[in-house]
Formats: structure tokens, C-alpha cells, sequence
């Protein structure tokens, strides 16, 4: 058989799903370069962004599993086995995720990236560029397409890129710039909604050296139209997210008025938090919006798909966005093996096998936010045994 020549893929984004991409890509015999906007976070103190931490299930394991890097992950994380919910009298109430050993688990988003960061760079044919912030592309054009990066504010002066390549991966979040090139393209559906809450992170740091807090839970304070949550971290302290409309969090405006307010709602964080942390964390960052994107189709022609947020931000409720992103990684790799790499058929059956699925995990994360600040609540729910999401 005629050896086919080695097809070069440009990764845009090195978050979570595009260095796991690199990993995947690079195994099936891609010769790999991956672009990120930010700095190696691997070489940064602070990374500022979205959450902490986060929920790791069952299809994002699958997916860490076939690159070699589920039992390096899991090492690192803490299972949670229940949620624990948190009435306004100070009750304490678990719910099983399922039987008494299964569990999601807490894991370091920072720790997860720098993981699948160095395995996607370890990985023949694999190069990482860091401060390469995607410009524009052509998506259509000829043999090549042609991207332009700029690293203009790189400290050492910078400069415009242009890269030429036979397969772009738009891996850069729920803002896409490869998504925006798609949206003026005909019959692109697309739709996206923000919903009127928004988050914000602080803390419960560790009591005497120990956990606040019983470890192995999700906790959730579910106070019908807004909720509090907590995530273990390795450090042995919690990462709340407080999750509420944005007029209500405006109507907090001073130290006080927080600490009035997690009185009243969330009492029993209060003393876990500390009052004078509480005051001054609540104010340190804005809340942050959310938004859930859907979109289809996921490719043009064989020159270009978009995965992970990119294809389908959702809101963070049902803790799938990230394992939902992993999965495609691992059936857009089942749809190449299947078709022998052949781009030009394996990108049309990704979305069409894949966004239905991944429509259907955005709804469901849409419901799953009523279920964890409301439902929990009703008695009716508390007669289930157990439950099956974040
Ligand atoms: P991102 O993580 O956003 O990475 C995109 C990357 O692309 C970034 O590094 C960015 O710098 C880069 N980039 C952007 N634009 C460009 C450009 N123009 N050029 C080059 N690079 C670019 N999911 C779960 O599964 N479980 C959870 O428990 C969970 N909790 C969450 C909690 C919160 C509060 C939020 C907001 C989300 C949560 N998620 C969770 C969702 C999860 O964070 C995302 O689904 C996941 O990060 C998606 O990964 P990604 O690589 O597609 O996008």
C-alpha cells in the first residue's frame, strides 16, 4: 500500500481538549503544532480564569484512559462519593452520586493542563506554541490554510505569524475564533444564550491542617433561585462557587452587606470562610457570565472542526463541559480509525454523529442547574435514592 503523506494539524487553543487533541492527533500519526494565546501555564505562578477545580466523570476517564494519562490524573484527585447538602438550619444532608463506590471525582484544572500539556510534548511530532493568539484564518482557500497569529506582546517584542497547515482544530473555548470564521458561513446554525446568573470563587482554607469540612462530598447550598458549592482541592481547601443572579449579586456593594447576606443564607460557611476573607475575596474579582452555545456543523469541508467549548459551551451545572470536550476527542479518534484518517469523510460524520449528543448534554445541564438549587429541596426528591450527575 502507497504510504500516504504525514497531514499537519494546527491545534488552536491549549486548554484542556486541545492538548488532549495534540495527544490523540499525534498518536494517530499527525505531525502536530499547537497554538495558545496565553503563556506556558506550566511556567506561570498565577493563572488567572475560570474555576478551580473541577467535577471528573466517567466519559472524561474513557478519554484520559486511551492516552495513557487516567492513572497519573486520578492519582491526583479526590473522589467524591455523595453530594452533602447544606439546609438553612445547618442539617446535613448526603446524597449518593450511586453505589457506595462509585463516585466523580475533584480534580485541579491547572494541575490537569499542565499534565496533558507535557504529555502532548513528549509525543513525537508535537510542538507547542505559547502567546501565539489566533488573528484570522482562511477556511476555504486551496491546497493550505493559512492562519495568522500574533505574539505581539510577548516581552521580548513579538511579531505576526503566518502558518500554514492541512488541518485546523479550533480548540479555543467558548469564544471561538475559529467558530466566528464559521458563523458567516451558509447554513451554520448557531445560537447562544447567557443565562441571568453569574459565578464567583472564594474559599475555605484548611482548619488546623485538616479539610474544613467532610472531604468526600460535592457540598451544595441549594437556596432555590441561586446556590453555593464546594469542591475539595488537594491542599485540603475548598473551592466555594457561588452561583446568582447578577442584580443580586450587585446588590451586595459593601463588606458588610456580604457578610449580612452569607449570615442569612449560608450561615454555617461564614466561620469556614472567615468573616474579614469574606469581605475582602467577594469584592477581589467581578462575577463571571455563563454561556451555553450550540452550533452545527462542527467542520468545513476537510480543512477545519471545532471541539470541546469551541463546538459546545455549557453551563457548568450537570459538570460535563469538560468531559463532554474530552469524549470528542476520543470518538473523533474512533471516526478516524474507522475511516482510515480520510479528513475528508471523518469530519462531515463527527458532526453529525456528535452534536446531537452534545445539544442534548447542554439542555441537560441547563435542567441540572434547577435540580441543584430547587429540586433538592422538594420531598420528592428526597425520596430518590440516588442521583446520577454532578
Ligand atoms: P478552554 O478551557 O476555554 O480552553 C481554550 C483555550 O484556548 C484557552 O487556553 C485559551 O487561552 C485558548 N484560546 C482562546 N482563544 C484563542 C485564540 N484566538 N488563539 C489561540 N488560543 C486561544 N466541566 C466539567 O467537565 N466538570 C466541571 O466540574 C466543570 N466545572 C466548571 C465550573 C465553572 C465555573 C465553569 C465556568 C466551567 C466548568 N466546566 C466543568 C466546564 C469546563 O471548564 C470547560 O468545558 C472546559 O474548560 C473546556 O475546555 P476547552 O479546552 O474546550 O476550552
Amino acid at each position: 500500500m502507497e504510504k500516504q503523506a504525514q497531514k499537519s494539524v494546527a491545534v488552536v487553543g491549549g486548554g484542556l481538549v486541545g492538548a488532549m487533541n495534540a495527544c490523540y492527533l499525534s498518536s494517530r500519526g499527525f505531525k502536530v503544532d499547537l497554538y495558545e494565546a496565553r503563556a506556558d501555564i506550566r511556567t506561570m505562578e498565577v493563572v488567572r480564569g475560570r474555576s478551580i477545580n473541577l467535577a471528573l466523570s466517567c466519559r472524561g476517564r474513557e478519554a484520559l484512559k486511551k492516552v495513557g494519562l487516567e492513572d497519573q490524573v486520578v492519582e491526583d484527585g479526590i473522589p467524591m462519593y455523595a453530594r452533602m447538602i447544606h439546609d438553612l438550619n445547618g442539617t446535613l444532608r448526603p446524597i449518593p452520586y450511586g453505589k457506595s463506590d462509585q463516585y466523580i471525582m475533584s480534580v485541579d484544572r491547572r494541575k490537569l493542563n499542565e499534565t496533558l500539556l507535557t504529555a502532548a510534548e513528549k509525543r513525537p511530532d508535537v510542538t507547542l506554541h505559547f502567546q501565539h493568539k489566533l488573528m484570522s484564518c482562511d477556511l476555504e482557500k486551496g491546497r493550505w490554510l493559512i492562519m495568522h497569529f500574533t505574539n505581539r506582546w510577548d516581552r521580548n517584542g513579538g511579531e505576526d505569524v503566518e502558518v500554514r497547515t492541512d488541518l485546523i482544530m479550533g480548540n479555543d473555548g467558548a469564544y471561538s475564533a475559529i467558530r466566528k470564521h464559521m458563523v458567516k458561513r451558509p447554513r451554520f446554525n448557531y445560537s447562544q444564550e447567557y443565562i441571568p446568573h453569574g459565578y464567583m470563587e472564594l474559599t475555605v482554607p484548611p482548619h488546623n491542617g485538616e479539610f474544613a469540612m467532610a472531604v468526600n462530598y460535592l457540598h451544595i447550598w441549594p437556596r432555590n433561585e441561586y446556590m453555593m458549592i464546594a469542591l475539595p482541592n488537594q491542599d485540603k481547601s475548598f473551592t466555594l462557587t457561588l452561583f446568582m443572579p447578577f442584580d443580586m449579586f450587585d446588590q451586595l456593594k459593601t463588606g458588610d452587606d456580604v457578610l449580612q447576606f452569607f449570615l442569612e443564607k449560608f450561615p454555617d460557611s461564614v466561620p469556614l470562610i472567615g468573616e474579614e476573607s469574606l469581605k475582602e475575596t467577594y469584592f477581589r474579582l467581578p462575577p463571571l457570565p455563563l454561556v451555553s452555545v450550540k452550533c452545527s456543523p462542527y467542520h468545513v469541508s476537510d480543512k477545519a472542526v471545532i471541539m470541546g467549548d469551541a463546538a459546545h459551551a455549557m453551563v457548568p451545572f450537570y459538570g460535563q463541559g469538560m468531559n463532554c470536550g474530552f469524549e470528542d476527542c476520543l470518538v473523533f479518534d474512533e471516526i478516524l480509525e474507522d475511516l482510515n484518517n480520510d479528513l475528508s469523510k471523518a469530519l462531515p460524520k463527527f458532526s453529525v454523529y456528535r452534536s446531537p449528543d452534545a445539544h442534548a448534554i447542554c439542555d441537560l445541564a441547563m435542567y441540572n442547574y434547577i435540580e441543584m438549587r430547587k429540586s433538592v429541596n422538594s420531598r420528592w426528591f428526597l425520596m430518590r435514592k440516588k442521583v446520577d450527575s454532578f
